[in-house]
């Protein structure tokens, strides 16, 4: 059948195929000069409200890429082609660092970074994350380390054993996107975390599915009645932040409040926007 498709099409898909690998090849290039010279990478720090969106009680740090020809790439365009050349380890680290810095500046506030599952594999996790985070004189207490439940689920002796030392050492861990990953709970009675992140494909169905409105608040009651602490991810709607606070979920984290900015503009844009949405959503309660 193939065949009789004709040697055409074949081609085209041949050039394109050339094309992709170009693409990759390019981009893996691109990605080792920036991880040298320290160009062109940059991190937004996006606000986690409290749930009554009077305070901002943290901040993710969410690495963007601004390339020299493409302009400024979102991680879903590059972190995959870092994960396959063995460079997300270096990526994370980066953000680290960098957060690092912009933490001094910023007294207080915590913030959260994502781990890439290969950072479980490496082996010196703890002191790597250790290191840079004693070199800026932070307070482990307030860096939340992100990670997904499949590294919890991987049967990684040394992974389970640094989050652990990294846990004792004072960091906060949570699970990222939670409820997509696997639908085995049995690692929360294995692992002690922080914190559980409501992935944004469910509260982005809130207002029209039941299905996903029943999902949020079993995983709220679940985190609950686990003493975690429990943000949703994704908030955009005024409808969404007010069953959610309904819900007795902790924090939250969308763009109703503030997309993921660079740092100069966490105080100025940042603040303003998220006092704009909590007005509107709760017009009955007084901004302090
Ligand atoms: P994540 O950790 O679950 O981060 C949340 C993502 O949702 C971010 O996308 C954020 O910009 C986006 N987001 C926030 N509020 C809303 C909203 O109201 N609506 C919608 N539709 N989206 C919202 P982003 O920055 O593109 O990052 C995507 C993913 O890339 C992250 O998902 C995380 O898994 C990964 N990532 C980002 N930075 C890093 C990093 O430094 N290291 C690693 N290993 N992964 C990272
Ligand atoms: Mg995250
Ligand atoms: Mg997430
Ligand atoms: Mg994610």
């Amino acid at each position: 059948r193939a065949k009789a498709q004709g040697r055409n099409r074949f081609c085209f898909f041949a050039d394109d195929m050339d094309d992709e690998v170009r693409n990759r090849n390019r981009l893996e290039v691109d990605l080792r000069r920036a991880l040298e010279t320290g160009e062109g990478l940059v991190v937004h720090y996006q606000p986690q409200m409290s749930c009554d969106g009077r305070c901002v009680t943290g901040l993710e740090a969410l690495v963007r890429w601004q390339h020299p020809m493409l302009g400024l790439l979102p991680p879903s365009q590059f972190l995959s082609v870092a994960d396959e050349c063995g460079l997300s380890v270096r990526i994370d680290d980066w953000v680290l660092e960098h957060t690092c810095q912009v933490m001094e500046r910023l007294p207080e506030v915590p913030v959260a970074v994502n781990l890439s599952p290969a950072q479980f594999y490496t082996g010196d996790l703890f002191e790597r994350v250790t290191d840079i985070v004693r070199r800026h004189g932070v307070d482990p207490a307030r860096i939340e380390l992100e990670i997904t439940e499949r590294v919890l689920l991987e049967d990684n002796a040394s992974s389970h054993g640094a989050l652990r030392r990294l846990r004792e050492a004072g960091f906060r861990i949570a699970l990222d996107d939670f409820g997509t990953g696997y639908s085995s709970l049995s690692y929360l009675r294995r692992f002690r975390v922080d914190k559980i992140k409501i992935d944004q494909s469910f509260v982005r169905h809130l207002d029209h599915s039941q299905e996903a409105s029943c999902i949020v608040r079993a995983i709220v009651s679940l985190g609950q009645a686990m003493g975690l602490d429990v943000t949703a991810e994704g908030v955009e709607t005024e409808d969404q932040l007010r069953y959610l606070a309904l819900l007795g979920c902790d924090q939250m984290q969308g763009y109703l409040f503030s997309p993921p900015v660079p740092e100069p503009g966490l105080t100025a844009l940042g603040l303003t926007t998220m006092r704009q949405a909590m007005e509107a959503a709760f017009p009955a309660v007084e901004s302090g």
